[in-house]
């Protein structure tokens, strides 16, 4: 067996030691004679992996106590509905910021309950920087202020959060969640597709302050109300109960293999860097984003040339660095190095890369 290293932007790579204990556990989870995914979730052994997913999370994150943690289904792109139905309830207005395609479908949605105000664009540069934001632009009596934290096809990332005041700050964390320490109590709600940075997909994660949950439109189904979920620990129905055991398995690797996020913060930008300094040094490759925006999770870059551009993505895959290609919307490349991407992963990239760059020249 050879693993490959994998780039992909999502579904993506995992680390090899939980999906080691996700296999040797798989046919008898810890002497329970069942697989995860066979048991029933309101079993005491699922309680203890549920709940115990949930402890390690708000330990890791530090989620103060006044947060809800939701564990859905549904996606990022559920979210996109759910926060408008759940907190457009005032005003009925909103504040958006759009940074890519994926902050575009969120205001997109919104706009289908609310007035979407957009307080800013990168458009006109292909989304390769985040805007400059001015508070006094803001609207003071809007329902929430959304922003897409990391932008997983574009590669830029929010350095300093808006401030926002009393208007409670919504953001899409999907691709950079778990990455870095964040301070929870500076948002109103984090929303997170897990199969970017801390899981497979199926399990989507919300982080709620608490007052924001209870005032959802008469309209709202059911299963999209916050409410629903937060007061049956999110068993109001199956959740993804698979998905959460192997997330589980993610944030225990991540405190005790790793270390915490401090410490996952720090290997992440020593990852990024090492890509970063060595396209800012290249004659070949270029990144695609300014300086100061650029994320730590997903490193776009290019030749400047197609035809090298897809030669460079053919033999790199060949050489088993596989899913480099671009977004379709920005051509080019796109590394993204997760958590779970090995140091020595980036190391043998940028290795590669070198080899390319004197080959090619
Ligand atoms: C992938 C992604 C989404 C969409 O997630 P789904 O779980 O497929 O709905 C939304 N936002 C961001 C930032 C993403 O990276």
């Amino acid at each position: 067996m050879s693993r490959v290293y994998n780039f992909s932007a999502g579904p993506s790579i995992l680390p090899e030691k939980v999906l080691e204990t996700a296999a040797s556990e798989m046919l008898d989870y810890q002497g329970s004679g069942q697989s995860v995914m066979e048991m029933s979730h309101r079993s005491k052994v699922y309680d203890n992996i549920i709940k115990t997913a949930e402890a390690d999370l708000r330990e890791i994150m530090q989620i103060p106590d006044n947060y809800k943690v939701l564990f859905l289904q549904g996606g990022a792109s559920s979210q996109f509905a759910m926060v408008p139905l759940n907190l457009m309830n005032g005003s009925g207005k909103a504040d958006y910021v759009i940074t890519g395609q994926w902050a575009k479908k969120a205001a997109a949605e919104g706009g289908r309950y609310g007035k979407v105000n957009v307080v800013a664009s990168s458009a006109d540069k292909t989304f390769s920087y985040i805007p400059k934001l001015d508070p006094s632009t803001f609207d003071k009596e809007a329902d929430y202020f959304h922003i897409c934290m990391n932008n997983t096809i574009y590669g830029t990332k929010y350095q300093t959060l808006p401030e926002t005041g009393d208007v409670p700050l919504v953001a899409d964390l999907s691709s950079c969640i778990l990455s870095e320490p964040v301070d929870v109590s500076k948002f109103g709600v984090i929303y997170a597709g897990a199969q970017k940075n801390c899981g497979p997909a199926g399990l989507t994660i919300v982080i709620i302050r608490e007052d924001l949950i209870g005032h959802a439109r008469d309209i709202t189904p059911t299963m999209f109300n916050y409410q629903t979920h937060a007061d049956n620990g999110s068993m109001f129905n199956t959740p993804p109960c698979y998905a959460i055991y192997v997330f589980g398995l993610v944030l225990k690797w991540l405190r005790d293999d790793v270390g915490g996020l401090e410490k996952m913060a720090e290997i992440n930008r020593n990852k990024a860097k090492l890509l970063y300094d060595f396209l800012d040094s290249s004659k070949l490759f270029k990144g695609t984003v300014v300086k100061e925006d650029r994320s730590l999770m997903n490193v776009p870059f290019v030749t400047g040339n197609e035809e090298l551009d897809a030669k460079f993505v053919k033999e790199a895959a060949a050489a088993g660095f596989v899913n480099l290609k671009g977004h379709r919307s920005v051509g080019g490349m796109r590394a993204s190095i997760y958590n779970a991407m090995p140091t020595e992963g980036v190391e043998k990239l940028v290795a590669f890369m070198k080899e390319f760059e004197a080959a090619n020249a």
